[in-house]
């Protein structure tokens, strides 16, 4: 489905970023992978084994001037960019009257100014090439807020503004920008949960189930692809039908 295709997925050492990167070979696009973490570099080994190319990058997402420099490397080595997915993200959850300044500048640094960072680095290539997909990851708390996550929350609905707005200011140059809403998917994020909360929450999805980070894949491979070509400004929901 990506054939001849280069995307670039932020956040790709685990998680949800692993997954779709994983997803994204699978569908032969070649891969420019992105973390803080130097096991991007092994995860970008590792896809090379499928047959495409896979080139990995260590870097902060929250420093802008990395980004750009990153993204001009990529240009080069690429050729073109035809996928961003801004998936790197992080939490300092604690209730508001608890919570430092520095978890809130981290939060918003991390989750929200990165997407800024990285659509700034590949948006004049897209607009060369009058095609391209941006795909954002929000979360449901982006959309329906959540107790002890205002900073988490907050940069998550920060993603759902931008992704509307660029859809507008780019939708002539045929470039998409659509955002993902996950609700409780089954990551290293999640896993240090109380496993009577787990439970709890469990109760509450209509699905009885977590999600798992190839359902998140999954839709955004769809968006990736040429098979969502008419879909711009959207957010999706992947959360087993919870109410937001
Ligand atoms: P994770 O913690 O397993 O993985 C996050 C990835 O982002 C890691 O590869 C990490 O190295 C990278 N990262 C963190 N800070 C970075 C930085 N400053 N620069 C570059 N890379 C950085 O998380 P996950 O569960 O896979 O979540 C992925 C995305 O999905 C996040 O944006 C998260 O907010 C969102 N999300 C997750 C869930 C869930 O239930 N897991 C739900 C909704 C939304």
């Amino acid at each position: 489905m990506l054939e001849g295709k280069v995307a670039i997925i932020t956040g790709a050492a685990r998680g949800i970023g692993k997954a779709i990167a994983q997803k994204f070979a699978q569908n032969h696009a070649n891969l420019a992978l992105i973390s803080r973490s130097a096991r991007v570099l092994e995860v970008a080994d590792e896809l090379q084994k499928m047959g495409v190319k896979v080139v990995g990058y260590q870097l902060d997402v929250s420093d802008f001037d990395r980004c750009q420099q990153i993204g001009k490397q990529i240009i080069e080595e690429f050729g073109r960019v035809d996928v961003l997915v801004n998936n790197a993200g992080i939490t300092r959850d604690n209730l508001l009257l608890r919570m430092t300044e520095q978890d809130w500048d981290d939060v918003i640094r991390v989750n929200l100014k990165s997407v800024f960072n990285m659509t700034k680095a590949v948006m004049s290539q897209m607009i060369r090439q009058r095609s391209g997909s941006i795909i954002n990851m929000s979360s449901v708390v982006g959309r329906g807020g959540n107790a002890g996550q205002a900073n988490y929350s907050a940069s998550k609905a920060g993603i759902i503004g931008f992704t509307k707005s660029l859809a507008k200011e780019l939708g002539a140059r045929n470039i998409r920008s659509n955002a993902i809403a996950p609700g409780f998917i089954e990551t290293d994020m999640t896993k240090s949960l109380p496993e009577d909360v787990r439970k709890n929450w469990i109760q509450t999805i209509p699905l009885r189930r977590v999600g798992a980070p190839e359902d998140v894949a999954n839709v955004a491979l769809f968006l990736a692809s040429d098979l969502s070509s008419y879909i711009t400004g959207q957010v999706i929901n992947v959360c087993g039908g919870i109410d937001i």
